[in-house]
């Protein structure tokens, strides 16, 4: 009954559920496999959301690493309140787990499949000249560079937010003289009270992770994606607000990092929703990483058409509801920058 594009996070765990609530679901992922990439951080809503799909809590505990707290180390003070169900995943470790919640199921999951075109009037979607199997509603949780959003609303693109991130996962443990299990922030801050670098690490027994975002151009679609540490070295030690020790010591560990553009795709304008493609997480509404909520949006976005799907009611008027609701606290979110700074 349902075809989703795209087994990536709102992807695999939205088939899952559907699927042991006995709805017949279709995955079409272009990947032979998913989950490479870096680290991210999901908040106690995303793990809700997730458990209310049906996802074990216990095992994404056992995949993941507990962040007890966000500390911006140049101010003081302990930062943000923590929030006890905020935990850090690597994220191939992420997509074990929701990939066996989803092919422990009657879930038909097609890896190595590319959607190349998609007919958003009749629903027919293609990989190359097949015609592939469709159902009544599709839901394109495709990602950043959707192609669905591409054939729904061509001028809806992703935008460059004005930072290049890049980001490191060490081969050895690496052990600082920070707090283990927080997440550490080294800004620099212009005048405007915005950050024009970010250095941030995190550590406990098994893993050491760390980022930095730095205020640049834009880079080029061949620049992006995996690459040698090396190259990017001397940027970081020079832009990087933290102690260069620290820096230097997670640069060592590593030998590759994973390099992208910070991007968003503009929600307000968007075009109301519309059977039978609806778009669902990163490709209707991805957000800078800076805001470390991304994931959790498109996690929510699968559980709201998970209930509108199981209920009968309208997968359109859930992504409608959803929109608001994302609106509403990025408003929310943005005035308590400028109240901060
Ligand atoms: C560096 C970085 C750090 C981040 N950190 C955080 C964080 O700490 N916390 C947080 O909440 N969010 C974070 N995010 C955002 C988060 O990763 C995304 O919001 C999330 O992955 C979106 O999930 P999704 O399922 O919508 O898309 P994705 O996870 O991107 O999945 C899309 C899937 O669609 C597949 N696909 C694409 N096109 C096709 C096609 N034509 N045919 C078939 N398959 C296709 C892709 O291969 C992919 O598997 C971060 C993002 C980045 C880049």
């Amino acid at each position: 009954m349902v075809t989703i594009i795209g087994g990536g996070i709102a992807g695999t765990v939205l088939a899952g559920a559907l699927a042991r609530a006995e709805c017949a679901v279709t995955v079409y992922e272009s990947q032979p496999t998913v989950g490479a990439g870096a680290f991210l951080v999901l908040d106690g809503r995303a793990h809700a959301a997730l458990a209310g799909l049906g996802v074990s809590l216990d095992e994404l505990r056992a995949a993941s690493h507990p962040l007890v707290g966000l500390r911006a180390d140049d101010l003081p003070g302990p930062g943000p309140s923590a929030d006890a169900d905020r935990r850090l995943y690597l994220r191939a470790d992420l997509m074990r787990v929701l990939a066996e919640f989803a092919t422990d199921t009657k879930a038909e999951l097609h890896y190595d499949t590319t959607v190349t075109d998609v007919d958003t009037v009749t629903g027919t979607i293609f990989s190359g000249d097949t015609s592939l199997p469709a159902d009544e509603v599709i839901v394109a949780a495709d990602g950043i560079d959707s192609l669905a959003r591409r054939r729904l609303e061509p001028d809806r693109t992703a935008e460059y937010a004005g930072q290049i991130v890049v980001y490191g996962i060490t081969e050895r443990p690496v052990q600082p003289h920070t707090d283990p299990s927080v997440l550490h922030f080294h800004r620099r801050i212009d005048e405007n009270g915005r950050p024009t670098t970010t250095f941030g690490h995190f550590w406990n027994d098994t893993v050491a992770v760390w980022f930095i975002r730095l205020t640049r151009q834009e880079l080029a679609v061949h620049d992006i994606g995996f690459q040698p540490v090396g190259r990017w070295t001397e940027p970081i030690a020079a832009g990087a607000a933290a102690d260069p020790g620290l820096v230097a010591a997670m640069l060592a560990a590593t030998d590759t990092v994973h390099v992208s553009n910070a991007r968003t795709v503009p929600l307000a304008t968007a075009r109301a929703p519309q059977p039978p493609v609806i778009l669902c997480g990163d490709a209707d509404h991805a957000i800078t990483p800076a805001a470390g909520v991304g994931a959790r949006d498109a996690i929510e976005d699968a559980a709201a058409l998970y209930a509108a799907l199981v209920s009968g009611g309208a997968p359109a008027t859930a992504m409608t509801e959803r929109r608001r609701q994302i609106l509403t606290e990025r408003a929310q979110a943005a005035r308590m920058f400028r109240t901060a700074t």
